[in-house]
């Protein structure tokens, strides 16, 4: 837990965000300025501030698996996937989070 990260807050229900999905090792929430029809982030409940701080195939495994069981939940088979890491690849929020981006078509390769 950071104690000024935005999304520890949001893992630890500080804030009122819904969860479109929760285990014992991540949440999943919409974004707040989505991108895409459908646009929601995976992240851990235990604090890395971005993917180069993740040193355990454990905790890659518990973000990962989460994305296609929440993919079938919301009914979508075809999604983009992006995890920003650093600013000059556009990470604002250092606090590891995956997009899952779907429900339009999307270009490659990302501007
Ligand atoms: P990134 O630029 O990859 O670090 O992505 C950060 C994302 O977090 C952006 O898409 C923001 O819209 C989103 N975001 C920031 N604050 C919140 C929040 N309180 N609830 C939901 N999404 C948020
Ligand atoms: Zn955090």
């Amino acid at each position: 837990m950071s104690s000024d990260c935005i999304f520890c807050k949001i893992a630890n229900k500080e804030l009122n965000t819904e969860f479109i999905y929760e285990d014992d090792k991540v949440v999943a929430f919409n974004d707040l300025s989505p991108q895409a029809p459908v646009h929601f982030l995976v992240i851990p409940k235990k604090h890395y501030s971005s993917m180069n701080d993740i040193t355990s195939k454990e905790a890659f495994g518990d973000i990962f698996s989460a994305i296609p069981k929440i993919a079938e939940k919301l009914g979508i088979k075809e999604y983009r996937t992006v995890v920003n890491t650093g600013v000059s690849a556009g990470q604002t929020v250092f606090h590891i989070h995956v997009h899952v981006m779907s429900g339009r078509e999307f270009t490659w390769p990302a501007g």
